[in-house]
């Protein structure tokens, strides 16, 4: 299996080669050549097998430069019970919101409490061997932009790994209180954390220039360090998703949910479009899907997109209480429009460039009718968000974050709208303690305390809902790190953190 840039189709790369460069040196982001296929024996058999079964046979597929051993290796290292509490470590509950059913794939067990640990936990093993094979000697210095989950997923996730440094970058006004606390309190020797005066896209914008940049890759060449990424432009983030739609969709038969063979929907809450394309993958497979409902917050630019075919960022920014999901440059909408456009690597480049110089594209009628058919988008505001996590808990008493809601919301309205019934798993991805401040609110309860750590208490006492370790774990622990920086000072902070002197 070869993987091509979507912007330069003449390059072809091995997915070591793929995962260790994180993205292409063109600037587009590596795709498989091609989807291999999932056969309906293959299917039938991965219904009987552990979570750790499933996803060796889906990634063998794609890391056909691994060994077998090396793939064992990867996915029993990551997919432990120690750290997802479960041989199982995307459980479905079922709920019925306004009268719908819906199967919530939680996806958020794993060691910092958001659904990036899937990819997260096992990135940094695929890394590692990855490097072994193409990386000639070089430390990977990983960077990460992130809006909250990802920054600490990597964090945990790359922490004391050997060959490796990370540095995160997060927006200062952008992250959940609980989010930042998790950040700032890191261990690892390996690990540096800076917040930046900006939103995630001003540190995903400097985040992919710094990496592409010829001078900087030079200086750290100089001293036996490359780049590489752990955000969703990774291939081995992406990766490791496929596999737990194909998983879910094996669970929703065996909970008799669905028939082999019958379809079902997917609703995913998106931010950078990782996630989803993700499960669109898993359809390219052959996974029985009937639709994708992409569910956007007040920054609805995908909405209007899958809408119109018109995709335009020139418009209000808002700060919302789904920070996860405050985007409007969605990364791996390029992957899915190079698939759209039938792998037309010059077509995505125009649309990609289009989108660098005015900050709009709109896309030929062929792709926007084929996103039509399989994608339909939707958006939660705040309102809509805050009254689903209380009438979801009111109705059922489950309590979800404030992402998963966004999600809940909009397949509510897309069963109205459309009156279509096909089963469907929803993307439930972080765990509501996250978002204490928010969810507390939400419920409408009275006053609520000043602290986190007592918020997260009281919305215990509420709904008996249990405290994820991790996050208990943190209260007390200080924080090792507080610096902020501007925007265009990005590049020199990394070369400090690397003890790098300009
Ligand atoms: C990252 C994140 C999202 C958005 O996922 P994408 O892959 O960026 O679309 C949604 N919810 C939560 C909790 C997240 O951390």
């Amino acid at each position: 299996m070869y993987y091509h840039s979507t912007q330069d189709k003449s390059k072809t790369v091995l997915s070591a080669q793929a995962i260790a460069q994180g993205i292409s040196q063109d600037g587009g982001l590596f795709v498989p050549e091609s989807f291999p296929q999932l056969t309906a024996d293959e299917l039938k058999a991965m219904l009987s097998m552990s979570y750790r079964d499933r996803a060796k046979l889906v990634i063998a597929k794609y890391l056909t430069d691994f060994t077998e051993e090396e793939i064992a290796d990867c996915v029993d290292s990551a997919y432990t019970v120690e750290k997802f509490g479960s041989a199982n470590p995307d459980p479905i509950t079922s709920v019925d919101y306004n009268g719908a059913q819906q199967n919530l794939l939680e996806l958020w067990h794993g060691p910092t409490c958001a659904f990036k640990d899937m990819a997260l936990q096992i990135l940094p093993h695929f890394l590692t061997k990855s490097l072994k094979k193409v990386g000639g000697g070089k430390d990977a210095v990983i960077l990460v932009a992130t809006s909250g989950d990802t920054g600490k997923a990597a964090l945990e996730g790359f922490k004391d790994v050997e060959h490796t440094k990370i540095i995160v970058f997060y927006p200062v006004d952008g992250v959940s209180a609980m989010q930042k606390h998790q950040m700032n309190t890191q261990q690892g020797d390996n690990v540096y954390v800076c917040a930046i005066r900006g939103n995630f896209d001003d540190a995903q914008t400097a985040v992919k220039r710094i990496f592409t940049d010829p001078e900087t890759q030079a200086i750290l060449a100089d001293h036996n360090m490359m780049f590489s990424s752990a955000n969703s432009i990774n291939w081995g983030r992406l990766l490791p998703q496929i596999v737990y739609y194909i998983s879910a969709y094996c669970d929703m038969v065996n909970l008799g949910k669905v028939k082999l063979g019958d379809k079902i929907n997917i609703t995913v809450p998106t931010g950078n479009f990782g996630n989803i394309l993700a499960g669109y993958y898993a359809y390219e497979m052959g996974l029985p899907v009937n639709r994708f409902i992409c569910a956007s917050n007040s920054n609805n630019v995908l909405t209007d997109f899958i809408r119109t075919g018109v995709y335009d960022k020139n418009r209000d920014f808002y700060t919302t209480v789904s920070p996860s999901m405050d985007i409007l440059v969605s990364s791996n909408l390029e992957r899915l429009l190079y698939t759209m456009s039938g792998d037309n690597d010059v077509e995505t480049k125009g649309y990609m460039d289009a989108l660098k110089s005015c900050g709009r594209y709109e896309v030929s009628d062929s792709i926007k009718e084929k996103i039509g058919a399989m994608f339909w988008g939707g958006y939660a505001d705040e309102d809509a968000t805050k009254k689903t996590i209380h009438d979801l808990f009111d109705q059922q008493g489950y309590l979800c974050d404030t992402h998963t809601a966004v999600a809940v919301s909009v397949c509510d309205a897309y069963i109205k709208e459309t009156g279509d019934n096909t089963p469907v798993v929803i993307a439930s991805t972080a765990s509501p303690y996250k978002f204490s401040k928010a969810v507390l609110g939400a419920l409408d309860k009275g006053d609520s305390p000043e602290s986190e750590f007592d918020m997260v208490e009281q919305l215990h006492e509420i709904t008996g809902a249990e405290v994820p370790e991790p996050l208990a774990n943190l209260r007390g622990k200080t924080a090792r790190f507080s610096d902020v920086t501007d925007k265009d000072k990005m590049q020199s902070v990394v070369l400090s953190a690397l003890g790098i002197a300009e």
